[in-house]
């Protein structure tokens, strides 16, 4: 077992604990991630840093899903005496979907209108599980009377789970941004990234909003204004926000994580600083390690999820051919077993030539990767 005293510590042993433990190695920031699978990415990728217990004591602890409750995350501090980022009172927040709205609405971020079932809004409504929904697994859209019953349903809801319902926004763009925030309104910008969904799974990601540049300056500011009043709500640690911008030129909150995301894997490869950097440091160091203020800039690039498209324990990548002169950085993450539709790894597409490819030229070579690649 390796020293743990100077360790920050990672509870969970998905890709999100695989990239903060390389963020970590590549900063000479010792850690340790914890699990249950000696096959997970993080296993797989770090063995002599992976533990299935926690002995000894980490200098900090961090985690990269939301498997806990807020109680358990407080015992846990309690019984290690260590800090745990995000703080238990701070992920309360973000521990269900209902939590979260009522969140944003003590703090005056837009949201779509919301109730709690059994109240309910006009239709086209959407119904969303509170608790333990990914991927748009737990998201219904109804559109009328006759299919709230099978909605419910599907959802729980006659088990005992608590429904939030919501107005359905005019999406006109999806977006997204992360931030590394200090607890007392000090603040580091991820960029402010589109999303395209595709069945309620994001399966590209692009620094360049397709948006034109006054709409993306006015979203950038909305985003801005948001992510504001989150940084004064004293909440620490790095959090990132899914953001509908909708066709009357509105931003409104759709949801937040309180670790790192998605959205913004492009950082690994675009931007001088990743988002799972600014979470090391952070934790290192116990302070921001850029100043309040700083907007972490991406060159123009997109990433691509790689969905799995086959089964089986034997798989590889196979690209398309892609444009000379753009740098193209796949990163598989290690899961054993191949399965449709599973997350298994991303590439980044990134431009560095004096002209770079427009937003929309990003955009159709996107889906293009997303059609064509072998996996
Ligand atoms: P999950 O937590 O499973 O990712 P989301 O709440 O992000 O689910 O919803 C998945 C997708 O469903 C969103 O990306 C969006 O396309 C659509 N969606 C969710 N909420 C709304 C809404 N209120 N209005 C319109 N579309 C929505």
């Amino acid at each position: 077992m390796i020293s743990s005293s100077t360790s920050i510590g990672i509870l969970g042993d998905g890709q999100l604990a695989m990239m903060l433990g390389e963020s970590a190695e590549r900063r000479k920031i010792p850690f340790i991630g914890f699990g249950k699978d000696k096959d997970s990415s993080f296993a797989r990728r770090f063995p002599k840093n992976f533990e299935l217990e926690i002995k000894g004591q980490c200098k900090s602890f961090t985690l990269e899903n939301e498997f806990f409750s807020s109680e358990a995350l407080a015992a846990f501090q309690a019984r290690w005496h260590t800090p745990i980022c995000p703080k238990p009172q701070d992920y309360k927040h973000f521990e269900n979907k209902i939590a979260q709205r009522s969140f944003y609405k003590s703090l005056g971020v837009p949201s779509p209108q919301w109730c709690v079932y059994p109240k309910t809004l006009e239709y086209p409504q959407i119904l969303k599980t509170s608790q333990g929904g990914y991927d748009g697994y737990g998201v219904r859209f109804v559109s009328t009377a006759a299919e709230l019953a099978p909605a419910l349903e599907a959802l729980g809801h006659s088990k005992g789970r608590a429904i939030l319902v919501e107005e359905k926004v005019k999406i006109h763009k999806e977006l997204a941004q992360g931030v590394l925030l200090d607890g007392q309104g000090g603040v580091v910008y991820l960029p402010l990234v589109e999303s395209i969904q595709q069945n309620g799974i994001c399966i590209l990601t692009l620094s360049q909003p397709t948006l034109p540049d006054a709409e993306l300056r006015d979203a950038q500011s909305q985003a801005k204004a948001i992510l504001d009043k989150i940084a004064k709500s004293g909440i620490a640690g790095l959090y990132h926000f899914e953001f509908f911008y909708t066709t009357e030129g509105r931003l409104v909150m759709n949801e937040g994580a309180p670790r790192p995301h998605n959205s913004t894997h492009l950082t690994l490869d675009a931007s001088d600083w990743s988002q799972f950097d600014l979470l090391v440091e952070f934790l290192n160091r116990g302070m921001l390690p850029l100043p309040s203020g700083t907007q972490i800039e991406a060159t123009p690039s997109i990433m691509v999820n790689l969905l799995g498209k086959t089964s089986g324990t034997e798989y590889a990548l196979k690209l398309p051919k892609i444009e000379d002169g753009i740098e193209i950085y796949p990163k598989l993450y290690l899961k054993k077993e191949n399965r449709p539709g599973r997350k298994m790894g991303h590439v980044n597409l990134v431009d560095r030539r004096a002209t770079p490819l427009s937003a929309n030229e990003f955009l159709a070579l996107g889906h293009k990767i997303f059609k064509e690649y072998e996996l």
